[in-house]
């Protein structure tokens, strides 16, 4: 059984940027597992300020609801700040991460790429101490893979989402050669939509504005990339070549298991 594990710092990450690779994952019987570095006590309740204990409370039960549509099962906080992951000793994130490596030995590691999504500083922290993490266990089996935007996202769905300053200046950065798209199937696109709504506090706002037809939109595409790994070169994501006009179940082969 192929284990993945999603590494996140917020709750709804996980939902946003690769809701649709978890629940296909799940629904193939794979083993999905999902951390969260932050309980997201820093953001708004639907655009307004909020004591962080009771909205990482509110977020804390989103998750749960939303994990629950995606299918995913087993989920962990590390406990660390919303917001202020790049002021923590970059050592004990990695070592922290390192931990949860050993413990859950994941066959895949699904993560922000170094432009952390949306640019969130939190995100990019992340995404580089997921990759030193990796070096460290120095699995060469273990593939790292990146949830990043493609162009043609970035013209439609960016301007709109950024009415409420979802992306930080400068981002998201472009790629614009993804080792897969995944196109989301009717099954795949309610589920992710549900488990988007199911984080109300972050989500009705862009519901309210936009309505369902442009959420699913949004959520109907996921863009991913095997990034070379340092230390590793390419040797653990060896194999991979364009795969962005490969079908579903090719597309997740190549992530997966880099075959075509
Ligand atoms: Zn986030």
């Amino acid at each position: 059984m192929t284990t993945i594990l999603g590494i996140w710092a917020h709750p709804d990450d996980e939902a946003f940027v690769a809701g649709g690779f978890l629940a296909d994952a799940v629904r193939r019987g794979d083993r999905v597992v999902c951390m969260h570095m932050t309980s997201g006590e820093g953001g708004l309740l639907d655009r307004q300020p909020c004591p962080p204990e009771t909205l990482a409370r509110v977020r804390q039960h989103e998750l749960q609801d939303s994990l629950t549509h995606l299918g995913v099962e087993e989920q962990r906080f590390l406990g660390y700040p919303d917001g202020y992951l790049d002021y923590v000793p970059g050592d004990d994130v990695v070592a922290r991460i390192y931990d949860e490596l050993i413990e859950v030995q994941p066959d895949v590691v699904l993560s922000f790429g170094n432009d952390g999504f949306t640019g969130h500083p939190d995100h990019r922290t992340l995404s580089a101490s997921v990759t030193t993490a990796l070096e460290v266990w120095n699995q060469p089996e273990a593939r790292l893979c990146h949830a990043i935007v493609s162009s043609e996202w970035k013209e439609r769905f960016v301007p709109p989402l950024n009415e409420f300053d979802v992306f930080w200046p400068g981002y998201p950065t472009v790629c614009t050669s993804p080792d897969a798209t995944l196109h989301l199937d009717v099954e795949l696109l309610d589920a992710k939509v549900e488990a988007l709504r199911a984080h109300t506090s972050q989500m009705k706002p862009f519901f309210d504005a936009y309505g369902d037809d442009f959420m699913r939109a949004m959520a109907s595409t996921e863009h991913f990339r095997l990034p070379d790994r340092v230390g590793l070169g390419s040797r653990a994501n060896e194999g991979m070549a364009s795969a962005t006009d490969l079908e579903p179940d090719q597309s997740r082969d190549a992530l997966i298991r880099g075959s075509r």
